[in-house]
Parts: C-alpha cells; sequence; structure tokens
C-alpha cells in the first residue's frame, strides 16, 4: 500500500462492441499528453482488436472471462481470445506474480443496461478500495458493485495485476459511441492517474475507512420453458433503471402472455445489470446485490 506505484495500464475494447473504450484509447493514442502524469508512467492499448474490426463482443470466447491461471499456461488452448489472452498477460503481468509488469489495471467498459457511471471491482486489496474510495468522494453519483463472479477464479483482463477494477457505464447500446458517457469514463479516468500522482508525492491527505457498495448476491437467469427458451422476459418497471430495489411480492418478469412473476424472496435486493443484451447468452436476467457499507 505504501509502495510507488511505476506504471498503470488503461485497457479498452476487450469487448469489440463496447466504443466508449475503444474510441478513448483512440484518443489517447492521439494525444498521449491526455494520461501523462508526474511520477508514474501510463500505458494504454486496445486489448481485443480482432473483435473491435467485427464491432462483435468476441471472435472465439469472452475475452473478459479467459483470464484463468492455468488456462494462461495451457498450450493447448489456442482459440483466438486464448491467444490474445496470453500475449497482454505476458506484457501486463504475468498473473499471480508478486511484481508484475504493470501495478494496476483499468479496463473501460459499457452496458446497455442502466448502470451510469459505476466500478466493477473483484478483489480486496486495500489500494484498489483506496482508488475507488476517491472517486466516489469526487463523483457521489458513482456505484460501487463488488463482483462475485461467474467463474470460480477472477478471470477478467484487470485480475492480471492484484490492483485495479473495471469502469462499466450506461445505458449504451452495443456498436454506439455516446457523448456523456464518454466524457464521464474520461473524467474518471484522469481523477484516477491524478490519484496516482498525488500519491506517489506523499499528497493524500487522508485514509478512506468505509464506502458504500452494492455487494453480489447472485445472478439470475430468466424464466425458461421446458424446451430452455426463454418464456418471460424483464418487468417493465426494471427496464431502463438501474440499481433497482426489489421487495417480496414486487413484479420482476412478465411473460410473454403478460402475466406477471414476483419477486419472492424475503431479503430485499438491488437489481443490476438488468436485462444487459451480452448477457443472454450467459443466461442472466440481471444480478442481485445488496446495498452495504463496508470497512476497507
Ligand atoms: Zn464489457
Amino acid at each position: 500500500m505504501s509502495n510507488k506505484i511505476n506504471k498503470v495500464a488503461i485497457t479498452g475494447g476487450t469487448h469489440g462492441n463496447e466504443l466508449t473504450g475503444v474510441y478513448l484509447i483512440n484518443k489517447y493514442k492521439k494525444n498521449p499528453d491526455l494520461v501523462k502524469r508526474e511520477g508514474f508512467e501510463t500505458v494504454f492499448m486496445h486489448t481485443n482488436v480482432g473483435a473491435m474490426e467485427k464491432c462483435t463482443r468476441y471472435v472465439d470466447k469472452d475475452l473478459n472471462r479467459t483470464f484463468i491461471k492455468n488456462d494462461l499456461a495451457n498450450d493447448m488452448l489456442y482459440s483466438y481470445e486464448d491467444i490474445l489472452a496470453k500475449n497482454i498477460n505476458a506484457k501486463l503481468g504475468p498473473k499471480g506474480s508478486e511484481k508484475t509488469a504493470v501495478d494496476f489495471i483499468v479496463d473501460l467498459h459499457s452496458t446497455t443496461s442502466d448502470m451510469g457511471l459505476s466500478i466493477v471491482i473483484d478483489n480486496d486489496n486495500k489500494l484498489t478500495w483506496q482508488v475507488v474510495a476517491y472517486l466516489k468522494e469526487i463523483e457521489p453519483n458513482l456505484h460501487i458493485f463488488r463482483w462475485k463472479g461467474d467463474t470460480k477464479e477472477v478471470s477478467f483482463v484487470n485480475s492480471i495485476t492484484k490492483d485495479g477494477f473495471a469502469i462499466e457505464v450506461g445505458p449504451i447500446p452495443q456498436g454506439v459511441l455516446r457523448a456523456d458517457l464518454f466524457f464521464e469514463t474520461e473524467k474518471l479516468v484522469g481523477y484516477i492517474l491524478d490519484y496516482f500522482e498525488k500519491l506517489n508525492a506523499g499528497k493524500l491527505g487522508k485514509k478512506y475507512k468505509t464506502i458504500e457498495i452494492y455487494d453480489h448476491i447472485k445472478l439470475l437467469d430468466f424464466p425458461r420453458g421446458e424446451d430452455g427458451d426463454i418464456n418471460a422476459t424483464v418487468h417493465p418497471n426494471l427496464q431502463d433503471n438501474g440499481y433497482f430495489k426489489l421487495t417480496k411480492g414486487d413484479p420482476l418478469f412478465v411473460t410473454l402472455e403478460g402475466e406477471i412473476i414476483k419477486y419472492k424472496e424475503d431479503k430485499e435486493a438491488y437489481a443490476l445489470f438488468i436485462n444487459e443484451a451480452a448477457y443472454y447468452e450467459k443466461g442472466f436476467a440481471m444480478c442481485l446485490t445488496e446495498k452495504k457499507v463496508i470497512d476497507i
């Protein structure tokens, strides 16, 4: 935690149809001074150029589920994204090493659901949480989502380094560049770099002790018929609503015949990633979370 930051990586295009990150990296390529700060180096890169060219999420498989230590070491895995992941891991990592090539990764994403400006965090490291708390102080509307994952080991791009997170902004349709959220994302990246500059210069006034988060409870699938096909979708109350509070008896889904399926759990929850387009193939209609304040 007291160690200085030497190198930070900003990555975009991990999902090739999420254009905020793609174009922000393009902007940095043209104006590298935008990410220059005193006392450390910032590197930036497009991670999945093949998917960007096709404007699809991926070519063979989801790159943001590919950074699993055993898989990175497995020469028998050679899909487009498996090879990409090995190359990126060699450049920024290697994952699990005590001294990775970069100290912190910020991976840029967008979502079709109404998540506003959000951070998806998947580690419990002190530095990461201090950065997030700093951002939350500057941007009170920022939402913090602690992800527990759909794979055993966290397999995100930003899991290569001990510290880091993903920025998720939405709603943005796939393949669309949306101005307001582009500039919000750019601003947030700027604040992150400012934090490291202050950290290295010993100019950070305080340590943050607590933060409000949305903590992962579970991923919820759509209702399905016997054939496995979806037979209901997200109820209009939830559609276009981010961080939607659910209490027992609230409408949750509606069948294609118009029948309402209610939220039946006793425990209140907040739904997010509601009706995210990319999660249909994963079998998630939304993610249920618990709102809480945690010590950091
Ligand atoms: Zn993404």
